[in-house]
């Protein structure tokens, strides 16, 4: 995340709805991914969200007919706001799905809402699993539903616990999402000879092996042993799919944190640390794509830089008395998977054909 400016000089932050310096009002205009100041004369307007619910900063312009920025307009059911304590969580759940958006389009990614594009676009169900038990955090032909439980510390703690992860964060389930998501509008309806297509397979596998048989095996057996050295976590491991979604959540992961520790001048190179070097191969793309040392080079230097500075907050976390912030740890071959996730990215992004912002 980067580092935003008020008018007065003062820094923001990308939940910011106030200046704590000289008090005036701001939000976030996602058209151009920076917070400024809304004033009653102001082209831009706040979310009805924020106004009526508290649950959103962002912007949209104020000749416009809509109430709702676009994060909000994406959303198909909110949760039943009868229940006091559903605002809360879901104020929590938007914050985390703003987050993901933007992120999303300041790699240039297209994010489309279904009533703009009911075959590509993207929608969410923000639903309590108290109200409807049927309700599970998933993906199914662009719409993404979460399940507001996940966003009380406790529920989603014991869920962590039970399932045996590491991390498990609000944030994460859209990233993870996010990647179910892409993998059928992006990946899924490509020539299965494609590179595209191939290099997905070299990497995570072959997707066409049976879904619900894996996922039992895994629920039933676990992760393999060596599984650290082949995946980035335990659930990785249940599905090429799965494989696939943990990889993009996790790339999403260092994209926003390491812009977060260099925008606020935590950088390498001021840091006591040797870098974490891992060998040239871990930046190479499969074969059947498009090779660039220089583009290998640049992905692996990034990734180093990342490694390094993840190493800072687990000392950091560990000084406070916590567990590690980042309890993971990138193999050659995760790097390698990040590598296509990176290479997908930046194909999916391709800022100067596609509008930022729909
Ligand atoms: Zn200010
Ligand atoms: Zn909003
Ligand atoms: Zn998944």
């Amino acid at each position: 995340m980067k580092r935003f400016h008020c008018d007065c000089g003062n820094v923001l932050f990308f939940g910011s709805s106030v200046c704590l310096k000289c008090a005036g009002k701001v939000g976030f205009d996602p058209a151009v991914g920076l917070m400024v100041r809304v004033r009653p004369e102001s082209v831009m307007k706040r979310c009805e969200n924020g106004t009526l619910h508290g649950v959103c900063n962002w912007l949209l312009p104020a000749k416009s007919s809509a109430v709702l920025c676009l994060a909000c307009q994406m959303n198909q059911t909110i949760p039943d706001l009868s229940i006091a304590r559903n605002r809360l969580l879901w104020g929590r759940v938007e914050m985390a799905k703003r987050r993901m958006i933007h992120t999303l389009l300041d790699l240039g990614i297209s994010l489309p809402s279904k009533r703009e594009d009911l075959r590509n676009g993207l929608a969410f169900d923000l639903v309590s699993s108290f109200s409807n038990p049927n309700v599970t955090t998933g993906h199914l032909n662009g719409v993404i539903t979460i399940n507001l439980e996940e966003a009380d510390d406790t529920y989603r703690q014991i869920n962590r616990q039970h399932l045996n992860e590491s991390s498990r964060t609000l944030l994460g389930h859209f990233r993870h999402e996010s990647a179910h998501y892409f993998w059928m509008r992006n990946l899924s309806e490509l020539p299965w000879d494609s590179a595209d297509r191939l290099a997905f397979r070299a990497r995570f596998g072959d997707e066409w092996l049976d879904y619900s048989a894996t996922l039992n095996a895994y629920y039933q057996n676990g992760a393999p042993v060596d599984w650290d050295q082949r995946y980035i976590t335990a659930y990785a491991s249940s599905h090429p799919w799965e494989d696939w979604a943990e990889t993009w959540a996790h790339y999403l992961q260092i994209v926003d944190g390491l812009e977060t520790c260099e925008s606020l001048g935590i950088h390498v190179k001021h840091l006591a640390l040797d870098l974490v070097m891992l060998p040239g191969d871990a930046g190479l793309l499969p074969s059947m794509l498009p090779q660039s040392a220089a583009a290998d080079g640049a992905f692996l230097a990034w990734l180093q830089r990342w490694m390094c500075l993840s190493t800072v907050l687990n000392e950091i976390a560990s000084s406070l008395g916590e567990a590690p912030l980042y309890p993971f740890v990138i193999s050659v071959r995760v790097a390698q998977k990040l590598r296509l996730a990176h290479h997908y990215a930046q194909s999916w992004g391709a800022p100067s054909l596609k509008p930022r912002v729909h």
